[in-house]
């Protein structure tokens, strides 16, 4: 689970790291009366899982309360890598001396957390990577010792001048690491970890990530999630014992087993289609999933025509047409739908379909070409 940054500093704080104390807000007003309280000049920060917020806009510096409330319009409703800005941190701007970049992740091959250091903070780590790795410093974390303090003076005398800065920015190593062992985050990055003009060194950024396997030792981090729309519809799904993916196409497709679901993605883009939706609606055919699944279906927008394809093995294809015929007349389904049934008692599943007027296939290939052909795609007869 990837927290957001307001969130991650909050933790960063729980743990002693010192953070600007700023306010999350997500109106335009809330901005402005945020900069009033806190005092200008103000940083106002779109809040969303992923960095480059500043290069693409989402990090603007207001002088007044009436700026931070045209910087928040500005940023509210900004795409920013495909994730639409809802929440805005605003914290106090700060007079910055230095940029540099800390940061402890997994490191797979090593099999230990590796703490990351570097001189050139404030911009893309990736790229400092790529173009000067020898900018960056290393040291494995032993899981079981944790850091030390003595190897955090060391890594930061690599980086930081001076004795008050270095050991200033080695306690701060030693609380990132405890905040990431204690909390089981696979990754905690300060980037840029700064020092003021005033000599203090600040987390100004946060970011975090917690090992979702671990989320059961830390109940209280759950409400920490902050599901988009189309989250909250896969946690919805997942409820009812679906397994759904949103996608961008016009093909809503509903399988029973995710193989099957898969190989039935692969058939549509393969004639020319495109799926709108991984959905597996699992081995049962228990008709109240059935009506779940349709519901979910027609609440895409995209969705141009229903693709049902159901292999019948000890589910059986009465049943699953059973469940469908309920489905049609629950919600009212306005939509054309494609049926493929096979498997356990497809003779009499498709008997049933065909006496309430629903088209249902034998072959996979077949049953593609009609929904494509139905959503308009023109894919058909390839
Ligand atoms: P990112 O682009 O998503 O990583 O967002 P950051 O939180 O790192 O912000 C981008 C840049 O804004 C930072 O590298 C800083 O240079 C700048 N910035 C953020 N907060 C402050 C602040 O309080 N004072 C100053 N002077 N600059 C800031
Ligand atoms: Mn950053």
């Amino acid at each position: 689970m990837k927290l957001e940054e307001f969130q991650a500093k909050k933790l960063f704080d729980e743990h002693g790291i010192p953070v600007p104390r700023g306010r999350m807000v997500t109106t335009v007003s809330g901005a402005e009366a945020a900069a009033e309280e806190l005092g200008c000049p103000v940083v106002v920060k779109a809040q969303v899982k992923t960095g480059g917020r500043g290069k693409a806009g989402g990090v603007k510096l207001a002088r007044t309360p009436r700026e931070a409330g045209e910087a928040a319009g500005k940023i509210l409703g900004m795409n920013i890598k495909g994730f639409v800005v809802e929440r805005l941190l605003v914290d106090p701007a700060l007079s910055v001396a230095g940029e540099y970049y800390l940061g402890i992740t997994v490191d797979r091959k090593r099999k230990v957390p590796v703490m990351m250091v570097s001189a050139s903070g404030g911009m893309d780590i990736e790229k400092v990577a790529a173009e000067t790795p020898e900018k960056i410093f290393f040291h494995p974390v032993d899981p079981h010792k944790g850091l030390r303090f003595f190897e955090a003076k060391e890594m930061a005398f690599k980086v930081f001048q001076g004795k008050k800065n270095a050991l200033d920015a080695a306690s701060v190593m030693v609380k990132l690491w405890r905040c990431m062992n204690s909390l089981d985050a696979t990754l905690v990055e300060i980037n840029p970890l700064a020092r003021l003009e005033d000599g203090m060194i600040i987390a100004l950024d946060a970011k975090m990530v917690i090992d979702d396997n671990a989320l059961f030792r830390h109940p209280d981090l759950e409400s920490l999630r902050l599901p988009s729309p189309a989250e909250l519809k896969e946690l919805e799904a997942r409820k009812h014992g679906l397994s759904y993916v949103r996608l961008d196409g016009e093909i809503g497709c509903m399988v029973n087993g995710a193989g099957l679901a898969m190989a039935t993605m692969d058939v549509i883009k393969h004639l020319g289609g495109t799926p709108a939706n991984f959905l597996d609606i699992g081995g049962s055919s228990n008709p109240e999933k059935v009506v779940h699944a349709m519901k979910l279906l027609v609440s895409d927008d995209n969705v141009k025509v229903i693709f049902v394809n159901v292999f019948g093995g000890i589910t059986r294809c009465d049943d699953v047409a059973n469940g469908l015929v309920k489905a049609v007349s629950t919600v009212d389904l306005k939509l054309p739908m494609v049926v493929r049934l096979t498997g356990t008692n497809e003779v009499e599943g498709i008997k049933i379909l065909s006496e309430h007027g629903i088209k249902a296939f034998g072959d996979m290939t077949e049953a593609a070409r009609e929904a494509i052909l139905l959503a308009g795609k023109g894919g058909a007869g390839r």
